[in-house]
């Protein structure tokens, strides 16, 4: 038999956990495994939102592949995947071509932008690090023009985010706590400085508990985050959003977009069949047509068989959904039998910036405040102590409660 290669492209959660794991499920002389990632490092998209308000250094988010996954086990290729060829078993780098008898696709989430007018040109998004620190040098750079500028408009002090999902909710909770320290930095009134939060649902969080969602609220308001909901973004102009029926124009210095995300485009244009922007993988998680295909994290939706609705893309699944992967290419090496995914839910806890946090746990226990910021740090360290062990806990890991 000849050594089977296994790709796994992008070193999300997804990629970087398949990996670990498949260097435990295979020995060396097993299978040639190759990760492909078009950084050099591995980044927590789950503290991004702390990235693009200035609360958290970039470096902080940043792992180095290397640190984590032995080189002289994975072949690391630092490259840009710019298609995939299922049908020839190929996938075509910036630089060169790939060939493989396994391939695991973990190229993350792009975000959705559901054809709103200009929300593509005029909207940054929390997508990546670089995406997020120009958020952070953005705000920073209308702060200093505000100041050099003659008679600045107090528009350029207003920040929108449009969505109220958990990145939205996250990302007002950190510029809750970052913009009073940029208004100390210029010497600019708080007052001055507004923060919109836009969501067309009833509520933010659509969906969630509404004890949790209340308590979320009363928390971001109480530090200055004027929600407004049930208004959905209808356009996005340079520097205004167009909201309503009424189309009413809010005008602002910095437009954030956090309202939905999809799987990263090179997925459909590989010709993978999309539904609702994402691949529907089958229960052991490949892709439909294509049996040495696996389909992971935010670029499939996995059915739960129990609600008949797909699982919310979260980083908690993309992990999960590794273990199966893993185990599911050595069977199809080596036989037994495949193993069916199955999500083990631990909860969901969002931090609200500082030491504020609100979420459940296991079977729906409600945390709030310092006790739930507390859990949240555990969750990020398990994490991390999962992917490179108590040294990598030790270098990049949150202990503080903020
Ligand atoms: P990603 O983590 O996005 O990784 C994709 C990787 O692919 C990246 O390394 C990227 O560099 C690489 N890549 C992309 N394109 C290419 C290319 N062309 N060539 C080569 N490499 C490429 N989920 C939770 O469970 N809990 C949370 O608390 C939470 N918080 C979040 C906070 C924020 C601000 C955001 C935005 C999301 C959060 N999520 C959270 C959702 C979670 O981050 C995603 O579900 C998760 O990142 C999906 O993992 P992934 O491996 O599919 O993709
Ligand atoms: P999302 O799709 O969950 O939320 C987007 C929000 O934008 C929705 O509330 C939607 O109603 C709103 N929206 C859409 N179009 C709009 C419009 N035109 N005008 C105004 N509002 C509009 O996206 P997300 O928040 O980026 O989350 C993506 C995934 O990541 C989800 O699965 C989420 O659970 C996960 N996530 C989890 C955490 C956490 O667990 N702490 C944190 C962040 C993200």
């Amino acid at each position: 038999m000849t050594t089977p290669r296994i790709v796994v492209l992008g070193a999300g959660y997804a990629g970087m956990m398949t990996t670990k794991r498949l260097t435990q499920q295979f020995a060396p002389e097993e299978a040639e495994i190759t990760l492909v990632n078009k950084h050099n490092y591995h980044y927590q998209t789950t503290w991004l939102h702390e990235v693009a308000a200035g609360t958290i250094d970039v470096n902080r988010s940043r792992i180095m592949i290397t640190d984590v996954i032995n080189p002289r086990r994975v072949n690391i290729v630092h490259d840009s995947v710019v298609k995939i060829h299922p049908d020839d078993k190929q996938v075509e780098l910036s630089n060169s071509m790939l060939e493989y008898d396994y391939l695991v696709i973990g190229l993350g989430f792009e975000k959705a932008t559901f054809g709103i007018q200009g929300m593509e040109e005029h909207a940054f998004s929390i997508q990546s690090v670089d995406k997020s620190r120009m958020i952070r040098d953005h705000i920073e750079y209308q702060f200093s023009r505000y100041k050099t500028e003659e008679n600045p408009s107090d528009d350029l002090l207003t920040i929108i985010v449009g969505g109220a999902g958990f990145t939205g909710i996250e990302f007002v909770g950190e510029l809750a706590e970052r913009i009073p320290q940029l208004c100390k930095k210029y010497d600019i009134p708080r007052n001055r400085v507004k923060i919109i939060n836009i969501e067309a649902a009833e509520t933010v969080l659509p969906g969630f508990d509404e004890e949790l969602i209340a308590y979320a609220v009363h928390s971001l308001t109480d530090r200055g985050i004027d929600i407004r909901t049930k208004t959905m973004i209808k356009e996005v102009k340079k520097d205004a959003v167009i909201v309503g029926e009424e189309k009413e124009e809010i005008k602002a210095g910095t437009i954030v977009w956090t309202g939905g995300v999809q799987a990263n485009r090179i997925v459909g244009e590989s010709g993978f069949e999309l539904t609702k922007g994402k691949v529907n993988v089958d229960s052991t998680l490949r892709a439909p047509n294509y049996d040495n295909v696996f389909i992971l994290g935010d670029c499939a939706w996995v059915m739960n068989k129990e609600t008949g609705r797909p699982y919310p893309p979260t980083a908690q699944i993309a992990i999960q959904e590794a273990d199966v992967c893993a185990h599911n290419i050595r069977t199809l090496v080596f036989g037994g039998t495949l193993r069916e995914f199955k999500f083990d839910n631990k909860g969901t806890v969002a931090s609200l910036g500082g030491s504020e946090a609100m979420g459940t746990i296991f079977d729906g226990h409600k945390l709030y405040g310092l006790q739930a910021k507390m859990m949240k740090n555990v969750i990020d360290d398990r994490y991390l102590f999962m992917l490179g062990g108590p040294s990598l806990v030790l270098k990049k890991g949150k202990f503080r409660p903020f």
